[in-house]
């Protein structure tokens, strides 16, 4: 006999093995045995948690030739057929492949005749969300004035995406995600059924990737069993789910508590000289956040994680954050899920942000490193080794960035240049709407001031980050620097806005407000102050064409000029 998925052979085949479900099935069961069943049902809830299953037990219960019953022998002719989709009564219309018109005319015309060979003539119209709106007026006609013999059972992963109209006239049954404790019971019986050995741990991962569906989790078993020998240990699936797995990220938490910058930085590699995908490993962490912050505020698991309330790790792990910084870290994880998705070197992103959290207090406040009074002595002395190391793997990271940051730029395209057009290698264009600034030599110097006023107090690691952006001008309250894309923005105005603050404030006697713009391609290193006008002579007329346009465009122009400012930009140079 050919291999059948695991997932079709422990299919439910009746309400008593339908897992996670209960109220469903009480219900369905109760509406059975007191002879009121409705015309048609509305199955919602996430994929794999048993709706077109449920389904398929309905029509048994309601076909069987011992029934109807709320167990249906799964044995008898109109049992069989349905379950081997032959059923001259029972039509499964998937409205994912089938959305239109025609599909529900033909349902109309066929609604009338009487059933074949049962009592009922069951329409299960799996993804009811997808049909078209014509599909759904025809529908509901038919639901209006429904013959006896017929019932719809209607199911869909978007309940919110089905008019009310459809809605208001069927009877509406939530399904609701699987707990990884019902999905682990399931998981055994199969197993044990196999002759397989398999470790509790293996199987409980396996449940908690399954995100509460058990047709997924019995896939996942499928893959794992497939390409294990005959036992299934924790390591195996870990390995062959792409996993993180708890034990990694029960030392990843430990070194972030103790604030263990190196250990973080080699644990984030390790995981990818293995080849680990980095957006699995902050889903996972975050999902392990998400356990914490649960656990912090309530006292239990919400049973989609790792963790049973008895853990001890789980204990130890809350009690290390409070709940502002959970949320706090979650937040960051969060952020940095985006930042990877245009960071030129993906990994960049993930170690900013645990650095970033291993500094927690600092980055709240932005005062990352700051000389304020600490109390203890000692207490300092280990915070300034462990910022040292900080330090360190800081300016590694903004290296790094930095050749990614000029790689990507370099790829760019050579633009065919029009002849006579001005060059522009030393313009930036911020991504952000420019605020009205001016760069002046004075402002220029005090930039080149305060870049030696962090040097001079010692502020490397700010100097190290600082010094790959670009001053951009200053106006009364604000000044503004250019920072190269990728996270350094983030960096800057969470972490080091003070230092940059102050040092402006020491070199310039002035108390401005540090505007940060990320630009849209790292920009050429800046000539010297004095140099730059040689280098860059302001661009004339004749170098956008404008001496070349009539009188009437010129006109134009000048309106156009006065509505939004007089900023000449080379269309060659704004961003992309
Ligand atoms: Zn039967």
């Amino acid at each position: 006999m050919a291999y059948m998925a695991l997932y079709r052979k422990w299919r439910p085949d009746n309400f008593a093995n339908l897992v996670g479900q209960d109220h469903v099935s009480h219900t369905l069961a109760n509406a059975i045995k007191s002879g009121r069943i409705g015309h048609a049902y509305l199955f919602s809830g996430p994929r794999g948690t048993g709706k077109t299953s449920t389904a398929k037990i309905l029509a048994k219960a309601l076909n069987c030739e011992k029934g109807p019953t709320t167990e249906p022998c799964n044995e008898c002719p109109a049992c069989q057929r349905i379950n081997s989709g032959n059923s001259m009564d029972v039509f499964e219309i998937d409205a994912a492949s089938n959305r239109g018109i025609d599909e529900i005319r033909d349902l109309r015309e066929t609604v009338k005749f009487a059933p074949v060979n049962g009592r009922f003539k069951v329409y299960i119209i799996d993804e009811v969300h997808m049909l078209t709106t014509e599909a759904f007026n025809a529908l509901l006609k038919t639901l209006e004035e429904p013959p006896e013999h017929v019932v719809f059972i209607m199911a869909t992963t978007e309940v919110h995406k089905v008019p009310a109209t459809i809605q208001s006239r069927c009877q509406r049954y939530d399904f609701k995600r699987i707990t990884v404790d019902d999905i682990l019971v399931r998981l055994k019986t199969v197993v044990n059924d196999m002759g397989i050995k398999a470790e509790d741990e293996a199987l409980r991962m396996i449940a908690v990737k399954a995100e509460g569906g058990m047709r997924d989790a019995l896939s996942l078993l499928d893959q794992c069993i497939a390409l294990s020998d005959q036992s299934l240990t924790m390591e195996r699936v870990q390995q062959l789910l792409g996993l993180v797995g708890k034990e990694w990220l029960d030392k990843l938490v430990d070194a972030l508590q103790t604030k263990n910058t190196s250990d973080v930085l080699s644990m984030v590699n390790e995981l990818i000289a293995s080849g680990k995908d980095l957006q699995q490993v902050l889903g996972e962490l975050g999902m392990h956040f998400r356990g914490l912050m649960i656990f912090k505020a309530a006292g239990l698991v919400d049973g989609v994680d790792y963790y049973t309330p008895e853990s001890e790790n789980i204990k130890k792990q809350a009690a290390g954050f409070t709940q502002e910084q959970i949320v706090w870290i979650i937040r960051r994880i969060h952020e940095a899920v985006g930042e990877m998705k245009w960071s030129p070197q993906p990994r960049i992103a993930v170690e900013a942000a645990l650095l970033e959290i291993c500094q927690w207090e600092s980055a709240q406040k932005g005062n990352f490193a700051s000389d304020g009074a600490s109390a203890n002595n000692q207490e300092k002395s280990v915070d300034d080794g462990r910022i040292a190391q900080l330090e360190a793997k800081l300016a590694k990271v903004m290296g790094m960035l930095r050749n990614g940051a000029t790689v990507s730029a370099a790829n760019k395209p050579a633009g065919g240049r029009p002849a006579g057009a001005p060059s522009k290698a030393q313009t930036i264009q911020p991504m952000a709407r420019p605020v009205a600034v001016n760069v002046t030599e004075d402002g220029m110097a005090l930039w080149q001031q305060t870049l030696a006023e962090l040097k001079n107090t010692g502020k490397n690691q700010v100097l190290a980050c600082i010094q790959n952006c670009t001053f951009m001008g200053m106006n009364d309250t604000q000044f503004i620097i250019g920072t190269p894309p990728g996270v350094i923005k983030g960096l800057i105005e969470r972490v080091y806005r003070k230092n940059v603050e102050e040092a402006f404030g020491a070199v310039s006697g002035l108390s401005l407000q540090m505007v940060c713009q990320e630009m849209a391609a790292r920009p050429e290193p800046k000539p010297p102050v004095e140099n730059i006008q040689e280098d860059v002579p302001p661009p004339t007329d004749d170098d956008f064409g404008i001496s070349e346009l009539d009188d009437v465009e010129k006109q134009r122009l000048d309106t156009a000029m006065e509505v939004f400012g007089d900023g000449l930009v080379h269309p060659e140079d704004l961003p992309e």
